[in-house]
């Protein structure tokens, strides 16, 4: 079965290879080495600047966002999130849960809020932080960080990008930006199978932390975390909760193999077999849920054409392609979604293969 959904996805030979080996001791020479250049290269990845500080920490997307929601929120604080679906939901409640007072900045489902509605946010709601996923792969929408970025930096606002649908898939440009935390699982453009919570932290960012009126969990705290990362970048042996050895051995393989087609490429990369995508589906008569400005690159959110509902994505399986089935409240029954991203978006075999599914399963 090829696996086309919007993550986990296929991982290329590579990366399967470098991950499927005996489990290395997390202070062998080789397995330090390897975490120290993971490090290193996460700053490539994300387009960050030296004094920005990459984690590494096994878990999921979820646990990334509560890893940053736990480390810059405090109770009482005043916080915007930037809604665009199902995960921006899930970030507002974990902000509830810290504490914080939410204001939302919602758009109808497929659009994104305009940078007005954000600046307006930001004015009339005096946050602190402003939440926002790049992706939100519930309604296959983007929102563009870049002005986001500014307007937060105008106001001394703090910036949180969820990028668990787009880091490595989408461009986002960490430090000429000037996002404070940019946030990803392994799972999906990082090309591995799941298992890690990777963010890299702004200064600013790692000054609130310290700040912080609450205590945070240890288990998430980035000062916890922090003497670990430091060392394994030195190149030292550390400890402080067991790293997820062969997945760090996967993502330096992944990562530099990013690192040399470089950032921009890789962007391109995307966008182009996206467009393709896009292309595939007028073809055969189908429409995205996304307006067209703002439809990601990493996956496409598809409409069920009139007559046909849910039952299509078990008839794709049957040609052999997993796709996933959609995600929002109230209207997931009306949509599919399909990803393109990481490995596969290098296999026009693999993007062949799962349109001409999608074509068959139609016409049976
Ligand atoms: N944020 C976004 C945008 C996601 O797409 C996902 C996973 N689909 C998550 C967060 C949560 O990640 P996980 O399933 O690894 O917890």
């Amino acid at each position: 079965m090829l696996l086309m959904i919007p993550g986990p996805i296929e991982v290329s030979p590579a990366v399967l290879a470098a991950f499927s080996v005996p489990p290395p001791s997390h202070v062998s020479p080789g397995f330090v080495e390897a975490h120290g250049r993971a490090i290193e290269l996460m700053r490539d990845v994300w387009c960050a600047d030296a004094a920005s500080q990459p984690f590494i920490i096994p878990g999921s997307g979820t646990l990334a966002m509560e890893i940053a929601v736990q480390n810059v929120v405090t109770s009482d604080d005043r916080v915007v999130v930037v809604n665009t679906g199902y995960f921006s939901d899930r970030i507002v409640e974990m902000l509830r849960r810290r504490g914080a007072t939410v204001f939302e900045v919602k758009a109808v489902p497929g659009t994104v809020p305009s940078s007005d509605a954000v600046r307006q946010a930001i004015v009339g709601h005096n946050p602190a932080t402003i939440f926002v996923t790049h992706v939100d792969t519930s309604t296959g929408v983007r929102v563009d960080p870049e002005p986001i970025c500014a307007i937060a930096a105008e106001y001394g606002v703090l910036s949180v990008f969820d990028g668990v649908c787009a880091t490595a898939g989408e461009r986002f440009e960490m430090q000429a930006w000037g996002a404070d935390v940019y946030l990803t699982a392994s799972q999906k453009a990082i090309g591995l199978p799941p298992g890690l919570a990777l963010m890299v932290v702004s200064p600013t960012a790692m000054t609130r932390r310290r700040h912080l009126r609450d205590e945070v969990p240890m288990a998430l705290d980035w000062e916890q975390w922090l003497p670990v990362m430091q060392a394994y970048e030195d190149r030292r042996g550390a400890y402080f909760s067991t790293p997820a050895t062969n997945l760090v051995l996967a993502l330096a393989h992944s990562l530099s193999e990013l690192q040399v087609e470089t950032m921009p490429r890789v962007f391109e990369r995307h966008q182009r077999v996206a467009d393709s995508m896009r292309a595939a589906w007028a073809d055969l008569g189908l429409e995205l849920l996304g307006e067209s400005g703002c439809a990601a690159n990493t996956l496409s959110a598809v409409r069920y054409p009139d007559g046909v509902g849910p039952e299509l994505v078990g008839r794709i399986a049957e040609q052999g392609v997993a796709v996933a089935g959609g995600l929002y409240p109230g209207l997931k029954q009306q949509y599919f979604r399909v990803g393109h991203m990481g490995y596969s978006t290098t296999r026009a075999d693999h993007l062949d293969q799962t349109i001409r599914a999608v074509k068959l399963a139609l016409q049976g």
